[in-house]
């Protein structure tokens, strides 16, 4: 039984499992189990262009219910299923099961919107890698025009050939690339313009002081007008309040998500909010 192959702690309040590292290998089974089970789906969370007020994208969130356990974060699980050998599998499932659901998306909103996914440095560097993200677009007919990847900062950094190859393959099928977390490792900006991607994710800790602070905010503008220069798109991640979203703005951010818009949400739900009709920012 898992539950004495790992101490699980529930993270304060949020109901969250928190593991071990020394014991996320007993997950693996599990998470193999899951995956057959259909205990992994996934939630989208909309994107906004701050221009138009409009969702004009997704990004799909992995999610494992355990039976036991219940909700264990992405992090963890990725970071098992990377142990364990398996993360070409779960790659291969969120992928099909995002697909899945941005079609349904679409389908209720009547227009079209891109869908980002994440994919660990691991993945990234697998056997052909890109030819596969490649098949599996064409199995589920999701054109490759509306498809982000999202890689961390750290991946890029580390520039490993494979992983580069694989990146440069995908976007010249039309593939794009975010660099996601931006800010939070230690790229120098120097190199910036060698990074291979068309959007970069700003880490919420950008906007952990913004407005507040005008240094701070000075940063953002002069990164959102070396980004422009560059030809790259700027969103904002994880904007929580009705200033931060306003300075974005002011500033020219070209789009932004976090809960200030709206949670990650199952595709039912997010297809019922105002999101649906372009919706308006909340005050
Ligand atoms: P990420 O790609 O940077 O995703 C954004 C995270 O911030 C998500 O956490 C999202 O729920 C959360 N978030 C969104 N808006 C806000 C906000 O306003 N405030 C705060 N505090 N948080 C916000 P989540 O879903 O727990 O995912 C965590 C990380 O797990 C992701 O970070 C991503 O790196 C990884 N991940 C998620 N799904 C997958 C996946 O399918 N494959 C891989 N390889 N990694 C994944
Ligand atoms: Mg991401
Ligand atoms: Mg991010
Ligand atoms: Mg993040």
């Amino acid at each position: 039984r898992t539950d004495t192959a790992l101490y699980a702690a529930k993270a304060a309040g949020r109901g969250r499992t928190v593991l071990s590292e020394r014991r996320r290998h007993g997950l693996v089974d599990d998470l193999v189990r899951g995956l057959d089970a259909g205990e992994v789906h996934v939630e989208l969370q909309p994107i906004i262009e701050l221009g138009s007020h409009r969702a004009v994208a997704v990004e799909a969130l992995a999610r494992w219910d355990h039976p036991d356990l219940g909700r264990v974060p992405p992090l963890e699980f990725v970071a098992v299923a990377e142990d364990g050998g398996i993360i070409d599998r779960l790659g291969a499932t969120v992928l099909r099961l995002a697909c899945a659901d941005a079609h349904a998306l679409q389908e209720a909103w009547g227009r079209r919107v891109s869908l980002g996914v994440n994919v660990s440095g691991r993945e990234l560097v697998g056997q052909d890698y890109a030819a596969r993200v490649l098949a599996a677009l064409d199995a589920a007919d999701w054109p490759t025009t509306q498809f982000v990847l999202e890689v961390t900062e750290s991946v890029v950094e580390a520039s490993d050939p494979a992983a580069l190859r694989a990146l440069a393959t995908l976007r010249a099928s039309g593939v794009r690339v975010a660099i996601d977390d931006f800010g939070t490792g230690y790229s120098s900006l120097s190199r910036l313009d060698e990074l291979p991607a068309d959007f970069l994710k700003l880490d919420r800790q950008f906007l952990t002081s913004l407005p507040t602070s005008t240094r701070r905010t000075g940063m953002v503008r002069a990164l959102l007008d070396l980004c422009a220069e560059l030809g790259m798109h700027v969103v904002a991640e994880g904007v929580e309040t009705a200033e931060q979203a306003a300075m974005l703005e002011e500033l020219g951010c070209h789009s932004a998500q976090g809960y200030h818009y709206e949670r990650p949400l199952p595709v039912a739900a997010l297809a019922a909010t105002r999101w649906a009709t372009g919706g308006t920012v909340p005050a």
